[in-house]
């Protein structure tokens, strides 16, 4: 079997499975064997019931004491047991698996894997994989079992079976490393490091087969962006903008003055804009130092000027935001420029008006989600992309851009923070522009790190703030990885919150499977102060801009990584109110409290991303895995930084011997390279 032979082609898939899979992106066998897990699990022995932890995946072993239940309405039916040993009992509840009441009523040893969180009534276990009979278990005891990406309707035993399947029927392609630098540096065999990204031996085989494809990765990508600097000279700017006084205007009348660095960015924008090639570049800044008004600016002088300008959120809720700052501003300012929204969940008949006004250029400032690069989405003279937050984009929700305007520049806002050295070599020859200064008026967010025990404080600490006029986030312990279970959990918690405020403070959530209108209504009001604890998925991560919410409490912060934690404690401390992050672990690890410690003490995101690299090293398995321009499957630019630099030293000794890669060693390195290519020029030039 080939690699390019549909996914469908193989055996147990039917047309729903393969529709399922087509929705994360595997199209062809090839894909499924590049379709790598996101972590795995490894199973232990189980452990003794009265030693299971909060916040932990456990195994436990027992028999069912007393009766199994069922309760709950028709919708969520909630089946629960007592799971008893020689140490102590357990509860373990499922959810929507009624039927469980018959099949574990039989007696005998049950084994249970999952996690434990604490609910009122003590220690529970919530919705674990059951092993029964016990010898089940046997088979997997010490084995490392992959974990895939998922989306609803896609089991990840469905996708070990096609995987499975896939390595030992497809016909593996030649290798692309020469053979050289594979023995050079002792890389495994491209056909073992495959089997081995899905079904390692153990870690240190996973480990070598990662390296493999970590180098190969950074090597195409760094070969890429060097011949395409060689042969692209920087399109020319066919856009006039003048300088435009109503700019100086709005700049003096807004309610405060612009930091020197947001200034200095701007100006570096303005040169670009007004200079000889259009312009692509990159501006970092932390969370909360004001990128948003600096691509405002740039907006304005493309619209100004008679052009339109875009700009290109990853979330609705943030898109709808920025459309509403933004139509604030125009309107404040007494600015002639007219903002359109176009996001996914528009009505059709929104989206054809809207389509009409770009199309006409009526609309100069467009804001949306995706939706822009959409095929009806016809511009009338594109002269500015702005794309916010970057790192969420992915490649395939880019590509459409390509050839939407003629040439257009390109501004890219980023907060995360990648240390300058390597934003060089990956970016190439983006320019980069760094706003290093928060705004005067900050206050430093105080931050704390707390146990379970201190719950009944914070809840108490929140309901003072809010007697003060302010609001709190909640974000809630993330379930395994399933969405649906998310959501009933975001649920639960915030109507236990709700009792535990009384009915002077609103309490309000927001989950990743809420209806787009939903989760609008509720950041609405959230913004409006009608709600005042907002409790949330990670979904309010990115960007979302409540300068008056002034306490964010994370439940199960030693789930989420550093930087993850730094972009949710950025939603307060946006304000000229004192902020408070509190971050609430059950944990006790030393690696927890290290991690922690490190927010505790530092509110600077650079130094964070620095200290990440610092503390993963090279023994974490898995990294962040960076999307956007750096969109890698396995590499992570903090983690394998070595290897980055090694691959970038070889992909010059390659084009020193063999600039156009013609010989026959290169062959195969030069087909990805081509392709790469393609994909950087539809990103980069939209
Ligand atoms: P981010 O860089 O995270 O996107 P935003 O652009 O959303 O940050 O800005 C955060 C908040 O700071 C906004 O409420 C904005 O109005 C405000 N802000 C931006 N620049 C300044 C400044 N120079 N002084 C005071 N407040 C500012
Ligand atoms: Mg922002």
């Amino acid at each position: 079997m080939r690699e390019t032979e549909r996914i469908g082609s193989l055996k147990g898939i039917g047309e729903k499975t393969e529709q399922l899979f087509n929705r994360v992106g595997v199209k062809n066998v090839g894909d499924i064997l590049r379709y790598y897990p996101r972590g795995f699990e490894i199973f232990d022995d189980p452990v003794p019931i009265g030693s299971v932890e909060e916040g932990r995946v456990s195994t436990v072993a027992g028999s069912v004491f007393r009766r199994i239940q069922v309760s709950g309405n028709q919708r969520m039916r909630v089946t629960a047991l007592y799971l008893k040993d020689l140490t102590g009992t357990l509860k373990v509840v499922w959810f929507r698996m009624p039927f469980l009441r018959n099949t574990l009523g039989k007696g005998g040893v049950i084994i249970l894997r999952g996690r434990v969180v604490r609910k009122k009534e003590g220690l529970v276990m919530e919705h674990p994989e059951i092993y029964y009979p016990a010898i089940k278990y046997e088979e997997k005891l010490h084995t490392m079992q992959p974990v895939y990406p998922l989306t609803a309707g896609l089991t990840n035993n469905a996708v070990i079976k096609a995987v499975r399947q896939a390595i030992s029927c497809v016909r593996v392609k030649t290798d692309i490393l020469p053979e050289e630098m594979s023995v050079k540096y002792h890389f495994m065999p491209y056909e073992e490091a495959v089997r081995n990204m899905h079904f390692p031996e153990d870690k240190e085989y996973f480990a070598a087969a990662r390296e493999r494809f970590v180098f190969e990765e950074f090597l195409v990508f760094i070969l890429s962006l060097r011949r395409l600097k060689e042969t692209e000279n920087r399109a020319k700017n066919s856009f006039i903008f003048a300088d435009q006084e109503k700019i100086g205007k709005f700049l003096k009348a807004l309610p405060y003055r612009l930091t020197d660095a947001q200034m200095k960015v701007w100006n570096e924008i303005k040169a670009d804009m007004q200079g000889e090639h259009v312009m692509s570049r990159l501006v970092q800044g932390d969370v909360g130092s004001g990128k948003t008004v600096v691509a405002f600016l740039a907006l304005l002088l493309s619209g100004l000027n008679g052009y339109q300008g875009a700009l290109m959120a990853p979330t609705e809720v943030l898109a709808r935001q920025h459309y509403e700052n933004i139509s604030d501003m125009l309107k404040d300012y007494n600015l002639p420029l007219k903002a359109e929204l176009l996001t996914g969940s528009m009505t059709a008949a929104q989206k054809r008006s809207a389509y009409e006004r770009i199309q006409s250029g009526e609309a100069s400032i467009i804001i949306g989600t995706h939706a822009l690069i959409q095929e009806k989405a016809v511009y009338k003279e594109l002269a500015l992309v702005v794309t916010d937050e970057q790192h969420r984009f992915g490649v395939r929700q880019r590509e459409a851009l390509a050839g939407k305007g003629t040439m257009p520049h390109i501004l890219v806002m980023s907060a995360t923070p990648i240390p300058r050295t390597l934003a060089i070599i990956l970016y190439g020859d983006l320019d980069i522009s760094v706003i290093d200064e928060m705004p005067k008026n900050r206050l430093p967010i105080k931050n704390c790190v707390v146990d379970t025990g201190y719950r009944e404080k914070a809840y108490a600490f929140m309901k003072k703030q809010v007697a003060q006029g302010h609001q709190c986030y909640v974000i809630c312990p993330m379930v395994e990885e399933s969405e649906s279970l998310d959501a009933e959990n975001v649920m639960d918690y915030s109507q236990t919150l709700q009792e535990e405020m009384g009915d002077t403070v609103r309490v309000g959530y927001l989950h990743g499977k809420m209806k787009q209108k939903e989760k609008d209504e509720i950041m609405d009001a959230f913004g409006r102060n009608e709600i005042q604890i907002l409790v949330s998925t990670t979904v309010v991560e990115v960007g979302i801009d409540v300068p008056n919410a002034t306490v964010i409490m994370i439940e199960n912060a030693e789930r989420f990584g550093l930087a993850q934690l730094h972009q949710l404690r950025g939603r307060v401390g946006r304000g000229k109110h004192q902020s408070y992050c509190i971050f609430m672990s059950a944990s006790k690890s030393d690696e927890t409290k290290e991690r922690l410690d490190i927010l505790n003490h530092s509110n600077d995101g650079f130094f964070i991303a620095g200290e990440d690299l610092r503390l993963r090293g090279p023994g974490d398995l898995f990294g962040i895995r960076q999307s956007g321009i750096l969109d890698f499957k396995v590499a992570d630019v903090f983690q394998d930084a070595k290897t980055l630099k090694a691959a970038s030293e070889e992909a010059g000794e390659i084009l020193k011997d063999d600039p156009e890669l013609e010989q026959p060693c290169h062959l195969e390195l030069k087909k990805h390279i081509d392709s790469r290519i393609q994909k950087i020029m539809l990103e980069t030039t939209l």
